[in-house]
């Protein structure tokens, strides 16, 4: 079973993946975690340069697109589908979602070269289930800010304007209209235990539990 987790930043994906991962080990279900971009050793170094604010700025959005591409390509192929093939839940903090709302809505690029990009990169390895973390943005970069410091320089994307933050909130909101079988938007403005209770109830009923 595959969950991706997706939203913008300091929604709080990262906890409440954590919190997840503890209650289905507690079923015995052996929760495979992960993230992206990233997760294998060759997908962290592309990671390395995409949010790298020097290293990204001779990449335009098309040749960041693929990177991303090749990035979640090495991924599923080496982490994702082994660890389904292995029966275990798979989670993921950002997948195919992100693209589609950050290289997607935010860069213009064309829809038809993203969607072959996104079929070249996963084939068929896609979430069964898709949490989409929602709050107002100004509160999510607060939090993230917080989290790093005054002093630690936020990633590229971080820094950009709240108007651009905005659109992307609608955009995963758009996915979640789009695909309602796949996603579930989960209000991440409560507390972090309510927003787990809530994550919680999603997950036990897609898994059938
Ligand atoms: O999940 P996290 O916030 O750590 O993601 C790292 C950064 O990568 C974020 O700032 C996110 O905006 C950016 N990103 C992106 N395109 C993706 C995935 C992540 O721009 N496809």
């Amino acid at each position: 079973f595959f969950i991706s987790f997706e939203g913008g930043e300091g929604v709080g994906k990262s906890t409440q993946i954590r919190k997840l991962a503890e209650r289905l080990a507690e079923l015995d279900f052996s929760p495979t975690i992960s993230r992206e971009p990233g997760g294998t050793a060759g997908a962290e170094a592309v990671r390395h340069v995409v949010l790298d604010k020097a290293a990204a700025e001779p990449f335009g959005p098309q040749m960041e697109a693929l990177l991303f591409a090749a990035a979640r390509l090495d991924h599923v192929e080496n982490v994702i589908k082994p660890a389904l093939k292995r029966g275990n839940v798979v989670i993921i903090d950002r997948f195919m979602d992100s693209t589609r709302v950050y290289q997607g809505a935010s860069n213009d690029l064309d829809s038809d070269f993203l969607r072959t990009l996104e079929r070249v990169a996963i084939h068929e390895t896609s979430p069964d289930l898709t949490l989409i973390l929602d709050m107002d943005p100004k509160i999510g970069l607060d939090r993230a800010a917080e989290r790093r410091g005054a002093d630690v320089d936020v990633d590229r994307f971080e820094r950009e304007t709240l108007a651009k933050h905005q659109a992307r909130r609608a955009a995963f909101l758009e996915i979640a209209a789009a695909e309602p079988d796949r996603c579930k938007v989960v209000d991440a403005s409560g507390t972090i235990e309510e927003i787990a209770d809530e994550i919680w109830t999603v997950v036990q009923e897609a898994l059938g539990n």
